[in-house]
């Protein structure tokens, strides 16, 4: 690399002959070496041009470091004799010693023959970007290195790790360490750049790259950053042969560098150059999986829920289809980390932390050998008593494609694809298979379809799945305009569609409607050939059926994932399962601050009921993770579903809580027996009481209480809460639990916590919010209402007999928060609401409109200020209220900021509102023509901390 960049450099400079031995710096001869337009900066490579520099190019040995002289030059800046890498009579390439002062003239001499040159100044960037070397400094086209392309720019892959090679990225551990040689026996580790490299951040387009190395070059007197080629990179150009560039940054310590590097090529053309080599049954082999019926379940490779074998000759791996909403699901055979569930995910509001939880999921995977991960579920949450509410991510279709999206996308940046399901409108686990769901497209469109819009333009998923019932009467994954008008047509998905498990009902149509492979098995598309062979299915259609799923491998980087088996990082998982508990649990209630509590008052502790001794609930069905470490209890089949486990996770409450207050006796008792734990809480300074409801999918609860669907012998759990409450004044009770709950004791208790299902280290993050240590930032992603009566269907529809029966979506646009404004019924806990150990004031809300015609948007501010004693962050929701007459809900939420302050601390804070936006903010879908329209009107602004009129502040009006 070295000698390469010093060739490029000398090959304009040609060797003079030395006539004097007084060196000449040519006034403003000193540049950038890696990029001539960059700054100067301490650790950066320089060029110094000028004459009589040398009388030759002595040669420079670098085996042991590199020279401060060489032949009778010395270069000194500053007085510091600089590292040498190239001396000529017109040229010298040197670097810029660490120690040089920056933001200050400092000299420059060139001495040759103890004869000094007039000194020249040169000033260092204070505040130094890191500078690329270029291939192509005309377009800023930096060099990216790899193994397969070491001498030439690489023709790059998703996935790849590459090298990029830089100037300036110190300071490091010490002065003048980049001018040394190899002596750190091939360790990067000495060198690296403080924090690196976490504190080097690179995207390419605007996707992250996974920084592996940040720091010094080994050997080199440059720096290097070896990174991980990031998915999701749309390139426009089809042309394979071609390399094209992208945009690229690298921020090191808050200063950014820009530049280009070579983008990926086109994963269509990938996918096409691909297809044109296949055969008619290689192509139909990777239509459908090779699982069984649903009467012959086939065990799969691996475990896996799905299974195509690859076509080692064309390089398309093994496919491995494994469920994972909440992590990997894939029971004791590849034990993955157990977060919380995926609402509690929602409830964060952070879609950074949303990314990690994603991060987490894809790396298990990979770890795992799996590659398309199925866990992207985005149903909105209109039925609350939906068995699968855990698994989504709450009633808000912009809350919910937000979070999604950010799942999805760091699943997909560990070269796995990621799935979004069950598209659409899969909202009840009751007759799934036949729920025939009745809605008009413009309630469809802004309601759960919206949700998928989201998470499919936000993330570039590359798969979808196709839903168990029917919409207006077509079975989902043969409804045509579900497939093709609205999802490839409309949104451009360029991914495959994949059937539910055994959620095909024919081959033509389902073909025909979009349908891109059959799951698990080949019941109906094992007659796609004959059906090709007849015309009923053009060969076209087959052809890019294929061409979606290999696209999706170029995509991903899938493709070239070795598939290898490597033990899961449990406990970078486990930090982020605990990070997303303690940020997405939810305070409903804190009378007379109940909580934090105290442990240098509290003497006594009773932790009653949900085996809290032990661990904490997760959520049953395909989603059900089998944690590290194996589960705390399995506690047996309900009758219903019948086919999943109750599995607790590993963690025990009642010891983390102990460990928080060493001094006090904490004593267990089971809830079994209301009288017992009334007494055991009579005797205790506090009780905290864990109530739990067990859901899985292929149920749905059978009311908002809580209701014991575990044991044959249901325990009475709200009788529970009220006994301990009569016993004792101050008792919490903490819910494990996938959604909303009706809470009949709420007056009763003094403090309730909303856990979730916590995942395997929810026991440690419980009890760092009940003491405080963690204070409580959690917000609803979705309504409690007081009572089913309050719901749009108090009653679940559900099937009499086989055949598709009605599930009318008569509340249309008023799904949860929006049915309850309409109708004005008011919640026990509105939707976004959540308390907090300190108090927050907004004031000055104000809206500024910048609605141009090329990027119309709008901004709501207001000052947050913390008006209590402790830190602590409050979510800044922004709704909106769309013009009278269209039709609409009273407001929708269509902004927000989670903001940390310091006790006394205030922020201004600004919330931009993008007409363009992917969640469509500030458009209806009209039907007539069918498009997203803004309305012409009055549009109002709201602020608050939760969507309740009692929470909101006008931020002001615009008109459009
Ligand atoms: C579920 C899907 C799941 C699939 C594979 C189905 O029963 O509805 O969510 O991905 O099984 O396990």
């Amino acid at each position: 690399m070295r000698i390469r960049l010093i060739l490029l450099i000398t090959a304009l400079v040609g060797v003079g002959w030395a006539e004097s031995t007084t060196p000449v710096i040519t006034p403003g001869g000193i540049v950038n070496a890696a990029s001539y337009q960059a700054n100067l900066a301490p650790g950066a490579l320089a060029t110094l041009y000028g004459t009589e520099l040398a009388d030759g190019s002595p040669a420079i040995q670098t085996t042991t470091g590199f020279p401060t002289t060489a032949g009778s030059v010395t270069v000194s800046v500053n007085n510091v004799n600089a590292p040498l890498i190239y001396v000529s009579p017109k040229q010298i390439n040197f670097q810029l010693p660490w120690e040089t002062p920056v933001g200050t003239p400092v000299p420059v001499v060139v001495t040759r023959d103890k004869t000094p040159s007039t000194a020249v100044n040169i000033t260092l960037a204070a505040a130094e970007a890191p500078s690329m070397f270029l291939n192509d400094y005309a377009n800023g086209i930096a060099w990216v290195t790899g193994a397969q392309c070491a001498l030439s720019e690489c023709a790059v892959r998703v996935g790849g790790t590459y090298t990029l090679w830089a100037n300036g990225l110190g300071p490091k551990n010490a002065p003048l360490q980049d001018g040394m040689p190899a002596v750190y026996g091939g360790s990067l580790t000495p060198l690296k750049v403080p924090g690196s490299p976490a504190s080097c951040q690179l995207t390419i387009g605007v996707q992250a790259a996974t920084v592996q190395y940040c720091g010094a070059a080994p050997g080199e007197i440059i720096d290097q950053i070896n990174f991980v080629y990031p998915a999701g990179i749309v390139t426009e150009v089809s042309d394979p042969g071609q390399l094209r560039y992208v945009d690229a940054t690298l921020t090191i310590n808050g200063v950014t560098g820009t530049f280009r590097v070579p983008a990926p090529a086109d994963p269509d053309a990938l996918a096409a150059q691909t297809l044109a080599l296949m055969t008619q049954d290689e192509k139909l082999q990777l239509v459908h999986g090779v699982g069984g019926p649903v009467t012959n379940i086939i065990p799969l490779p691996r475990g896996a829920g799905g299974y195509i074998p690859g076509i080692p000759r064309l390089g398309i791996p093994d496919l491995y289809f494994t469920d994972g909403s909440v992590g990997v699901a894939n029971d004791s055979q590849a034990p993955s980390t157990a977060l919380p569930s995926a609402i509690a995910s929602a409830a964060t509001w952070d879609t950074t932390l949303a990314s990690s939880y994603g991060q987490v999921i894809g790396a298990d995977m990979k770890a795992w050998g799996f590659n398309v991960n199925l866990g992207g579920n985005v149903n909105l949450n209109r039925e609350p008593r939906n068995g699968r509410t855990f698994e989504t991510k709450g009633e808000d279709p912009i809350l919910a494609g937000k979070i999604n999206a950010a799942h999805l996308k760091a699943i997909q940046a560990q070269q796995v694809v990621a799935c979004m399901k069950h598209y659409a409108f899969n909202d009840q686990e009751t007759g799934r298979t036949s729920a025939n769901v009745t809605i008009d497209e413009r309630a469809a469109r802004e309601t759960d379809l919206l949700a998928f819009e989201i998470s499919m333009r936000d993330s570039n998923v590359q798969s979808v799945m196709c839903s168990y019932n029917l919409l207006n009467g077509t079975y989902a994954c043969e409804n045509s305009h579900l497939l093709n008008d609205v999802l490839k047509g409309d949104w451009g998905f360029p991914g495959f569609v994949m059937s539910d498990w055994w959620a095909t009902h024919s081959a033509v149509a389902a073909a025909n409607a979009g349908l891109d492979q059959e799951q698990p098995d080949n019941q109906y598309f094992s007659v796609l050939q004959a059906a090709v062979q007849s015309g009923q299915v053009a060969q076209s259609r087959l052809d890019n059926m294929v061409a979606r799923i290999l696209r999706a491998l170029y995509a991903t980087g899938a493709i070239d994932s070795t598939g290898a088996v490597t033990p899961v990082n449990t406990a970078a998982g486990q930090a982020i399962a605990q990070q997303v508990e303690e940020q997405g649990a939810v305070l409903l209630k804190n009378a007379n601050n109940q909580l934090p509590l105290n442990p240098a008052t509290i003497t006594s502790i009773a932790v009653i009921g949900s085996h809290a001794d032990i661990g904490v609930l997760s959520g049953g069905g395909s989603a059900q993770v089998y944690p590290t470490g194996g589960p705390a209890l399995v506690e047996g089949y309900p009758s219903v579903p019948g086919w999943s486990p109750v599995i607790w996770d590993p963690s025990s409450p009642m010891q983390a809580i102990q460990a928080m207050a060493p001094n006090a006796r904490v004593q267990f008792n089971n809830g079994n027996n209301a009288g017992a734990a009334a007494a055991l809480a009579a005797s205790s300074s506090v009780a905290i009481v864990f109530v739990s409801q067990w859901t899985s999918e292929g149920m749905d609860m059978p009311s908002l209480n809580f209701t014991d669907v575990i044991h044959p012998a249901p325990s009475d759990q709200d009788g529970l809460v009220n006994a301990v409450a009569a016993a004792n004044p101050h008792t919490v009770v903490v819910m494990e639990n996938g959604g909303a709950q009706v809470l009949p004791w709420l007056s009763k208790a003094s403090a309730v916590l909303e856990a979730w299902y916590p995942g395997q280290r929810g026991g440690q993050a419980i009890a760092n919010i009940l003491f405080g240590a963690v204070n409580p930032s959690g917000k609803l992603p979705l309504t409690f209402p007081a009572s089913v009566n309050d719901l749009p269907h108090p009653t679940i529809a559900g099937p009499s007999s086989s055949a598709p029966f009605p599930v009318n979506y008569s509340e249309g646009l008023l799904v949860g928060y929006k049915w309850y404004d309409a109708n004005n019924i008011a919640p026990v806990f509105p939707f976004g609401y959540g308390l907090s150990y300190t108090t927050f004031s907004i004031a000055n809300a104000a809206i500024t409109t910048n609605l141009t015609a090329g990027n119309p948007n709008f901004q709501v501010t207001c000052d947050l200020t913390n008006t209590g004693s402790v830190a602590g962050a409050e979510v800044v929701q922004v709704y909106l209220g769309m013009p009278a007459g269209l039709g609409e809900p009273p407001r929708r939420l269509v902004g927000w900021q989670k903001v940390t302050l310091q006790p006394g601390a205030k922020q201004h804070v600004t919330i931009e509102v993008d007409q363009n936006d992917s969640s469509h903010p500030m458009s209806w879908w009209n039907p007539a023509p069918g498009a997203w329209q803004v309305a012409p009107g009055t549009y109002t602004g709201y602020v608050g901390t939760s969507e309740a009129m009692a929470d909101l502040t006008v931020a002001g009006t615009f008109q459009r």
